[in-house]
């Protein structure tokens, strides 16, 4: 098996491994994600798990009720309060990763935008991939695809 990826906040205290899964990144336009990024979407990938490893420092949460109304823990530095993960009853054994906290995050494309309903109307991405005004497509986001 491959090496896992590394990744981590802005100021370095924490650190992690994980196993991102190749086209399961997405933009997330929703209202929570456009206020915790502290920009207007959020570009997230999934990983098993089961292979997601803090490997330095440690993480700070928090749980708070998504738009959807399923309860998503948040994880982000405490020292710096870069978001980096996130896991939930919407997405069982997988945690999502904020894709641009990756070391490598060229490696991985985004392959749709969800939750187009809530964008902001001066934030555009793209024409050229998928979108969905509400939750991606589910057998997306259950996290088996591979
Ligand atoms: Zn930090
Ligand atoms: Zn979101």
């Amino acid at each position: 098996m491959e090496d896992p990826e590394t990744g981590g906040c802005l100021c370095g205290a924490v650190r992690y491994e994980a196993r991102p899964q190749v086209d399961s990144a997405y933009y997330c336009h929703c209202r929570d994600c456009q206020i915790g990024s502290a920009s207007a979407f959020t570009v997230a990938i999934f990983s098993p798990e089961q292979d997601f490893r803090v490997i330095a420092g440690e993480l700070s949460c928090y749980s708070k009720a998504a738009d959807s109304g399923r309860t998503i823990e948040r994880k982000f530095c405490g020292k710096c309060g870069t978001p980096l993960a996130w896991s939930g009853e919407g997405f069982p054994e997988t945690v999502l990763l904020s894709l641009s906290s990756l070391d490598n995050p060229e490696k991985y494309r985004p392959v749709l935008e969800g939750w187009t309903d809530r964008a902001l109307s001066w934030c555009r991405i793209s024409d050229e991939i998928s979108s969905y005004p509400g939750r991606p497509i589910r057998d997306f986001l259950s996290g088996t695809k591979s």
